[in-house]
């Protein structure tokens, strides 16, 4: 799609947002008329990208509907400098537009499918906010090594509020996360945690994808867990992995590893690693000239091998 082209869809559909009363924090518009939704959506949607409706993006997820997310960052209050965490990255857009307001260095999101992961990746790369951290894994389980988060969005239907979520939470925090069963109607509710407490406010009938892990609806193990820093997919064959007989996480090619190759000169990642494991992440190395700080990270599913919990990579300085 030509970028005028878009601009005018975008602006149209912001127009239409705010005119339907859906949409009136003057932040949120700023940020919906930026982020070009349709370099996040499959080249088969692009045409759709600018109408008010969910998208899918494979693996039977959707991108959020434009309204949906506009009402869902609204809820969120969010300023300049506050730390997120998303929970359900999908295609990458609403990491984007809540970037386009708090700051990219300032985004953090995790989804449970490699190969979503690494699309929402490549466009948020493409796009300008390459700073934002994505992360594969059970975001039911959140972050432990980064909170506090001063906001927390989650992008599919909970059961209930999960735990670990509240606990990461800053005080004065504000999570957004819809509720409810898992094919029946959701509720949007808003927590905010103050001095320890936690107050519940709901904002209407709305309808997601479920949240599956730990804390939502089953325990999956899917998406094992490794930061993919800012940088560039590789996908290469790793013909020793035919025949092992443990699987690559979900959304791994048959055969296939990825390996994750970025700019820098810190290299530290953590990976949870859970009982039973046998993927690994490892650390590789960059030989690139720019030098931002976040991590070089190759990531690989080794199955005969159990990953460790935090990775130090020894690549070189640029
Ligand atoms: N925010 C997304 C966007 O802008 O495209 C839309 C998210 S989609 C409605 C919900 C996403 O949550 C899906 O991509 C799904 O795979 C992911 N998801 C579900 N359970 C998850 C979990 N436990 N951890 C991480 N991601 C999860």
């Amino acid at each position: 799609m030509e970028p005028e082209r878009a601009e005018r869809a975008r602006d149209r559909l912001v127009d239409q947002l705010t005119a339907a009363g859906r949409l009136s924090a003057e932040r949120v518009a700023r940020a919906m008329r930026a982020v070009p939704r349709h370099e996040f959506v499959p080249e088969t949607a692009c045409e759709h990208a600018y109408e008010d409706r969910p998208l899918h993006i494979g693996r039977e997820q959707v991108v959020t509907a434009p309204h949906l997310v506009a009402q869902m960052t609204e809820l969120l209050g969010l300023r300049p400098g506050q730390t997120v965490l998303e929970v359900g990255t999908g295609s990458g857009y609403h990491a984007a537009v809540v970037a386009e307001i708090v700051g990219p260095e300032n985004v953090f999101t995790i989804e449970r499918f490699p190969d979503l992961a690494a699309s929402a990746r490549a466009a948020l790369d493409r796009t300008g906010y390459g700073a934002v951290t994505v992360v594969v894994g059970d975001g039911s389980m959140g972050l432990p090594r980064h909170p506090p988060f001063d906001r927390i969005n989650v992008t599919a239907v909970a059961p209930t509020v999960p735990g670990p979520l509240v606990d990461q939470l800053a005080d004065g925090g504000r999570m957004v996360v819809p509720l409810g069963s898992r094919d029946g109607s959701h509720e949007l509710v808003v927590l905010t945690k103050r001095a320890g407490r936690v107050e519940r406010t709901t904002h209407g009938r709305v309808r997601f994808v479920p949240l599956v892990g730990e804390h939502g609806f089953e325990g999956s193990g899917e998406g094992r867990p490794g930061e993919l820093g800012r940088g560039r997919w590789v996908a290469r064959r790793r013909s020793s992995m035919a025949g092992r007989r443990q699987q690559p996480p979900t959304g791994t090619p048959q055969g296939w590893s990825y390996s994750i190759s970025r700019t820098s000169t810190s290299n530290v990642s953590t990976w949870s690693a859970r009982s039973g494991s046998k993927s690994t992440v490892t650390a590789s190395s960059s030989t690139s000239t720019t030098s931002p700080s976040k991590p070089v990270i190759a990531w690989t599913c080794n199955p005969t091998s159990a990953g460790p919990s935090t990775i130090r990579s020894n690549s070189s300085r640029s």
